[in-house]
């Protein structure tokens, strides 16, 4: 398995979020992370890099325990994230953007560019000044500069008018048939689920199913993601 996590458990200050969180990832596989609201999502994906560290469980990558490690070191060996929220870094130039996290690999910032002929138009700007479908493709591109071996996505199209949607998603389409490994948070089922290869749901800070998308019945998805 590129990624494991076992028997999860996050706090944050005495309150417990994470209960024991069972997820795992292969390579070149698209995991979709499931759940309704504050059920814990954000939260593992926090604790796969430490930015909430995980107070017990493990959770290795490659098959190398990473718990305990810093967040920095944990990117470093491969893990892309973008961030919910759309995280840039406002004062620099998009171009900035692109290059601070870079790493060597089949993302170069041409390729990025050419993803995102948007970012291209505006390599010169700062990234604050950019619109948040701009920012959000930015987050991405950024996330790809590192080529890192698995990408985390989480609600990377919340919040985006819809043609820009499309483009994300046009985007993880094209990584998924490249064969890149993501693991994606998203709310838009109708998108998510036909890109998916597995599903892990999280109800309470623990997994209570995981399976292949066409095992997800309606009934299920009323019973663990119905609002
Ligand atoms: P959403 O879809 O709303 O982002 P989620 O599934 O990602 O939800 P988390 O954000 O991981 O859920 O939240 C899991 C639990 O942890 C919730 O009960 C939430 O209230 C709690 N929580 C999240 N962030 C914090 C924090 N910074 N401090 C305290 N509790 C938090």
């Amino acid at each position: 398995m590129l990624l494991e996590a076992r028997g999860v458990e996050t706090f944050y200050g005495a309150s417990q979020a994470l209960f024991g969180v069972e997820l795992d990832v292969a390579e070149g596989e698209v995991v979709a992370l499931m759940g309704r609201n504050g059920m814990g999502k954000t939260t593992t994906i926090r604790s796969i890099l430490a930015l909430s560290p995980a107070k017990s469980g493990s959770i290795s990558f490659r098959g190398r325990e990473i718990a305990g490690l810093q967040p920095y070191r944990i990117a470093r060996l491969g893990i892309g994230l973008v961030p919910e929220g759309r995280r840039c870094f406002p004062n620099l130039t998009v171009a900035e953007n692109l290059t601070a996290a870079a790493r060597k690999g089949r993302w170069t910032v041409d390729e990025v560019n050419r993803l995102f002929p948007r970012l291209a138009e505006r390599r010169d700007q700062l990234a604050r000044t950019l619109s948040g479908g701009e920012q959000q493709m930015l987050a991405v591109g950024r996330a790809l500069t590192t080529n890192p071996d698995l990408l985390i996505l989480d609600e990377a199209t919340e919040g985006l008018a819809p043609v820009i949607r499309q483009d994300i998603w046009t985007v993880i389409r094209k990584l998924k048939a490249e064969g890149q490994s993501i693991l994606i948070v998203d709310k838009t089922l109708s998108e998510l689920l036909p890109s998916a290869d597995r599903c892990f749901v999280l109800e309470k800070g623990r997994t209570v199913w995981t399976g292949r998308p066409d095992d997800l019945t309606a009934q299920l998805q009323d019973r663990y993601l119905g609002v």
